[in-house]
């Protein structure tokens, strides 16, 4: 039920006069864990099928930023054995790139049910760790929902924004109806729901069907996942995600990016910054950025270093040299993780006259 996170987010700019955004090529994302294909079972008390808690695109309009803690002791382990987590966090986590994005996706429940509480009337805004942790008052969660469903079974979203809950104690819910707005009220880091369930009053984990205390017999199996199988299939994908990428006069920022969105095109005649946000991104991946002017001359041709370490939140930028001429520029950029291509996507810009 609270929320400590990462650092960086973006959303869709007002799209500037100068340019125009035409995308060359579908985003490929590839399972990181060898669980793509993990169908979803029902589970043999309840055969509840469970719905996802947003009615936004994943993987286009949100994102999976960071799943339960399956390791009951000190270590952080997600539910598809990667590290996209961390320690004692309980929930799902399905973030907005930026708090501009705040008022294009709904929370919606994830099954049928009765609403048990409501709380409202918490701002949105991003978190402040050194400023901000004494002002939450046990109010960690921001605006929230809590639903209970059959089977014992009960939910909470966190985080939805200020003014947006659709419900009240008492309301009686359909699967997919919504409850609100995702947005960053609470301890949130970046704009977000947080989905945690309990069956019987525990900590659980619907993806693999397991109790949050039951260990790491868990990590990687989710045939026992309590969601409907397309929800199934897409959660068992990988996290990794190219949030954005453009051409701006400087490098962004994270928390810029977090909080406005990605920053303007480059102008006529400004020097021209190639940049890529991407979200856990493992330890010995990479980027290649090439940029390609109107006559398909390369400008800018840029492998970065093998990370080091996992990253939450990843910027990568290059500059190429000279001003920006009028004209369309082809911008591709590609995520390795050592031994394949993790994602690959491109995008003209037009700088005008
Ligand atoms: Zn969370």
């Amino acid at each position: 039920m609270f929320d400590l996170l990462p650092k960086a987010n973006r959303r869709r700019k007002p799209r500037r006069r100068l340019f125009a955004l035409i995308p060359l090529a579908a985003v490929f994302v590839f399972s990181d864990c060898g669980l793509g294909s993990s169908a979803g079972t029902a589970d043999s008390r309840s055969g509840v099928f469970l719905g996802l808690p947003v009615n936004c695109r994943l993987g286009d309009e949100c994102f999976v930023q960071q799943m339960p803690d399956m390791d009951p002791g000190p270590g952080v382990v997600d539910p598809l054995c990667g590290r996209a987590s961390y320690e004692g966090h309980d929930g799902w986590d399905i973030r907005l790139r930026s708090l501009k994005d705040i008022g294009r996706a709904a929370v919606v429940s994830i099954a049928d049910g009765t609403v048990l509480r409501v709380r409202d009337g918490v701002a949105d805004r991003i978190f402040d760790r050194l400023k901000d942790s004494k002002l939450l008052g046990g109010k960690e969660c921001g605006n929230g929902v809590l639903i209970e469903h059959a089977n014992g079974i009960v939910s909470q979203y966190c985080h939805l924004k200020q003014g947006s809950i659709a419900v009240h104690s008492g309301t009686r819910i359909g699967k997919g109806e919504r409850l609100g707005l995702i947005g960053a009220s609470g301890l949130a880091e970046f704009p977000h729901v947080h989905l945690s369930i309990r069956r019987d009053g525990i900590p659980f984990e619907p993806l693999t069907g397991r109790s949050l205390r039951s260990g790491a017999e868990a990590f990687g199996e989710t045939t026992g996942g309590l969601f409907e199988p397309s929800v199934q299939s897409l959660l068992s994908n990988s996290p990794t995600a190219i949030l954005d990428f453009g051409l701006a006069k400087t490098a962004p920022e994270l928390p810029n990016l977090v909080r406005d969105g990605g920053p303007p095109l480059v102008k006529l005649s400004e020097p021209i910054v190639a940049w890529v946000w991407a979200i856990n991104v493992e330890q010995g991946s990479f980027f290649r950025i090439r940029l390609l002017d109107s006559d398909g001359v390369p400008i800018v041709n840029l492998q970065t270093r093998a990370l080091e370490g996992r990253k939450a939140n990843y910027l990568a930028y290059v500059g190429g040299k000279n001003g920006a001429r009028a004209g369309v520029y082809d911008l591709r950029v590609e995520l390795f993780d050592g031994t394949r291509t993790v994602q690959s996507t491109a995008k003209s810009f037009e700088i005008g006259q």
